[in-house]
């Protein structure tokens, strides 16, 4: 008897804890996150295996398919209360032979091209094609020169990102039109075929490919990204001979679509199990590199959040979920199945989203949360800023969260992305260059303890 009058009175305490007693605590339990996380890298040694033993894994692939049993043995591993795998309907697009790319002129020389396919891109006759080359800098460029100037031809994107944004992902947002939308637009005025120049601020010898759209009105022509090196001296080139040609050669193949996942483990809530937050990165990445900080960073720092949790004994209210989406690159269609099934068991009452964080801006330092929330919440999200100070996380910001949980916004859902530093970041994105040994054990690790931190937050005032 005198335990329960104990367990009453310590129920009644902890349900009207004083601040100052609840911040020290904060503060003791993100500080053995800290501790757990840097002191065993587990994240780290995840990501080395879905980099150096799986590799880069474009959805509809073979890799994909390893990727998502790995996670899934990984999850089981855990100890965690539900694994489960959520079917997803994904295209299934193949570059084919490595692309050729030649630049060939009897005043400018001969020079081969760092090329390769946009995604999705349609291959060319198989014996490749030859044309002459117009290049232009935005699709105003395209109206201005008419059908009359680029029919035949190929056309040359070669709009530099930016290099005066801070944050490099304004730099990107400012130049990937041309790269999603050049072959749709150039189509239009008759191109043959386009070459965009790479989608990032550094100057490197990479091509970095991504997605792009074709129009259902217009032909699909194949798309190339080009190195901004070369797409450089590409355009020297056409200065001393505007008549020079391009020999181009992809063998892409569009598959029809085929079945994969997105791979979910969980952590039951004590209080709330109904209640959701979820923590996530995509799964598939392109084929040219290992997919390194562009996601598998995401998806190692976002499982990490569950095993900081369980080695640390820690019992949350809310159920804790964890979500690696298959298909952000391609076609977000894991994103969309997600957010389907999740606002369908929340019209039904049976489960409901409160909060969100998605983790795809690379695995570099971690700064802090661009926030999607409401005045009020953003005002109890910023009053958790000085909690973070030891940790060098600073930065708390209204903004976007990410395209895996934009849709979850629907459900009240608190969306949150972490924010990395974002210097090296599109040295990386989408290339060959997006590597495992690119990324740092110790930031990695930070940026897992920093939504772990996170979480618990929410989950305490939620
Ligand atoms: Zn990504």
């Amino acid at each position: 008897m005198r335990s329960m009058y104990f367990i009453i009175a310590l129920i009644l305490f902890q349900t009207h804890l004083p601040d100052g007693f609840s911040q020290a605590n904060d503060s003791l339990l993100i500080r053995r996150i800290y501790t757990e996380a840097l002191s065993k890298p587990v994240a780290y040694h995840n990501l080395d295996y879905l980099c150096n033993k799986i590799g880069g894994r474009l959805c509809g692939s073979s890799q994909a398919e390893k990727a998502v049993q790995w996670t899934q043995k990984v999850l089981n591993g855990m100890g965690l209360d539900t694994v489960y795998l959520q079917p997803v309907m994904v295209g299934h697009w193949e570059r084919g032979e490595k692309e050729t790319g030649r630049v060939v002129s009897v005043k400018a020389g001969n020079h081969n091209l760092n090329i390769c396919a946009i995604g999705g891109s349609v291959p060319t006759p198989a014996q490749g094609l030859s044309a002459g080359i117009v290049e232009v800098k935005n699709f105003e460029d395209l109206k201005i020169l008419g059908r009359e100037k680029i029919e035949g031809n190929v056309v040359f994107f070669n709009r530099e990102a930016d290099p005066t944004p801070i944050y490099t992902f304004n730099s990107y947002g400012g130049s990937v039109d041309q790269r999603a939308r050049g072959a749709m637009h150039a189509a239009r005025y008759g191109a043959v075929a386009v070459i965009v120049r790479s989608a990032t601020p550094a100057h490197d010898n990479y091509p970095h490919t991504g997605n792009q759209h074709y129009a259902d009105s217009v032909k699909a022509i194949p798309a190339f990204c080009v190195s901004t090196n070369d797409a450089d001296s590409l355009s020297e080139w056409l200065k001393s001979d505007p008549k020079l040609n391009v020999f181009l050669q992809a063998s892409c193949i569009l598959y029809p679509d085929t079945i994969s996942y997105n791979v979910i483990g969980e952590i039951r809530g004590s209080v709330h199990p109904e209640e959701i937050i979820a923590v996530g990165g995509h799964l598939d990445s392109w084929d040219i590199g290992q997919g390194a900080h562009d996601d598998g960073a995401g998806v190692v720092q976002t499982i990490e959040v569950l095993r900081l949790f369980k080695a640390l004994n820690f019992r949350p209210k809310h159920t804790i979920r964890v979500v690696a989406f298959m298909d952000e690159e391609y076609g977000q269609r894991g994103a969309k199945v997600y957010a389907d099934e999740s606002k369908r068991l929340a019209e039904t009452g049976k489960q409901k989203h409160i909060a969100a964080i998605e983790a795809d801006r690379g695995g570099s330092s971690p700064q802090g949360f661009s926030i999607d929330a409401s005045d009020e919440e953003m005002k109890i999200v910023s009053s958790w800023k000085e909690l973070f100070k030891p940790y060098e996380i600073w930065f708390f910001e209204k903004g976007g969260s990410g395209v895996d949980i934009r849709e979850l916004k629907s459900q009240g859902a608190l969306l949150i992305a972490l924010v990395t530093d974002s210097q090296r970041y599109f040295d990386y994105h989408h290339s060959a260059n997006d590597t495992f040994d690119k990324v740092n054990v110790r930031e990695l690790e930070l940026g897992a303890a920093a939504m772990a931190g996170l979480v618990s937050l929410i989950d305490r005032t939620w």
